[in-house]
């Protein structure tokens, strides 16, 4: 066998499959890819082009499935209202620090969902296959008149349908938002909005953007909405508070992804002062949520991770870290946390590479120092970024 380009040694391996963590491995890789994954052995250490993280920790790129990059996650009232009303030269600045972020804690693909100008959808078109985090955009969310998403989205125009506009509407977009509900409660436990659009409004709108090869992601939360939104056949329900043990069901029986973005109640929760109705009612929502993911990880739901940084205190790039660290809070293993923002995401963004640690799979991967107990904390501090086998 002709030798590697490279040896990789790794103190632990989580491969993205959400098995177990393996501990001393050694990974060769060639031509961008990974030719062997197996168990350190001595010589290894002799090979001429070996990169040594034996005190290290590896895994896959990390996936954000739900960001808004014309937020800055601040929350300042008046830096928001600065960043939802900028222009494009301005947000361009923003989405590209951003990007930088999210490189930073390892994240190497987002999935935007919305803007109110379409920033985002307009950058990712212009910076194409430039380096650093894959951009997948919808532009302007979809909401019914008079109701929630004047940040993120647009309504159809007058006397045109849901199906219609969105079959008109998506050039270079990577799939579709839809609204179809309004936001959470603080201070009514539990309290649901009415949907958006009727499943009769919905399934055509669905449809439409499947002509194009779009997938739909759907804002919802409650019993209601969610049924109303699987039904109809959308790729991913975002949010899904209050959503329910029988939506949890029809999402496994349909393979629905749930993008359950708990850490923006936990960030509602750390900004709202102690005694102000507003903290206790978001920490309930917090801990509600993380009841249904316990109920969804027995029953085999597909979670994907998304932190929809941009949200008030959700911020880009940490975001994500602080959700892995909520799934496990819900029960689930670090490994199935990092399965969850990785593999799970990557399919759901439809990625060229599925994002496994695996013999014949690119060999992208992050680096971080230590074991994985410290993880999360090192993701925030050490995270380095492997492309292709070489270090970016
Ligand atoms: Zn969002």
């Amino acid at each position: 066998m002709e030798r590697c380009d490279t040896l990789i040694l790794a103190g632990w391996l989580i491969d993205g499959s959400g098995g177990p963590i393996c501990k001393d491995m050694c990974m060769a890789v060639r031509n961008g890819r990974i030719e062997q994954l197996r168990k350190l052995e001595n010589a290894d250490r002799e090979h001429p082009e070996v990169k040594d993280f034996s005190g290290c920790t590896l895994l896959p790129h990390l996936v954000d499935s739900h960001v808004h990059l014309f937020m800055s996650g601040s929350q300042d009232p008046w830096i928001r209202e600065r960043q939802l009303t900028s222009d494009y030269n301005h947000a361009r600045e923003l989405i590209a620090a951003h990007r930088q972020s999210h490189v930073r804690h390892g994240v190497m693909a987002v999935r935007d969902g919305g803007d109110r100008s379409a920033h985002s959808l307009r950058y990712a078109l212009e910076t194409g296959s430039s380096p650093g985090p894959v951009l997948c955009t919808a532009g302007n969310a979809w909401r019914q008149k008079g109701r929630y998403g004047s940040l993120i989205g647009r309504t159809p125009p007058e006397g045109m349908t849901l199906a219609g506009a969105i079959g008109t509407e998506n050039p270079g977009a990577d799939h579709v938002k839809i609204v179809n509900s309004g936001l959470n409660s603080l201070t009514s436990f539990g309290k649901t909005t009415r949907p958006q659009f009727t499943l009769a409004e919905l399934k055509p709108a669905v449809r439409a953007a499947a002509r194009q090869g779009l997938p739909v992601m759907v804002h919802a939360n409650g019993a209601v909405p969610v049924d109303i939104a699987v039904e109809a056949g959308c790729r991913s329900i975002e949010h899904g508070f209050f959503m329910g043990p029988e939506n949890l069901a029809k999402l496994v029986e349909r393979q629905v992804f749930w993008v359950p973005t708990a850490v923006t109640m936990k960030a509602y929760s750390e900004m709202l002062s102690p005694g102000d109705p507003g903290r206790e009612g978001a920490l309930r929502n917090l801990e509600h949520q993380l009841e249904q993911l316990r109920l969804a990880h027995g029953m085999g739901v597909r979670v994907a991770t998304g932190s929809d940084a941009g949200s008030p205190g959700v911020y880009h790039g940490q975001g994500v870290v602080e959700e892995m660290k909520l799934l496990v809070d819900a029960g689930f293993s670090l490994s199935e946390a990092v399965q969850c923002a990785s593999v799970n995401g990557a399919e759901l963004l439809n990625l060229k590479t599925n994002g496994i640690l695996a013999s014949g799979q690119t060999a992208d991967f992050i680096v971080v120092n230590g074991s994985p107990e410290g993880l999360f904390d090192q993701l925030r501090h050490s995270a380095r970024v492997w492309k292709q086998g070489a270090s970016v």
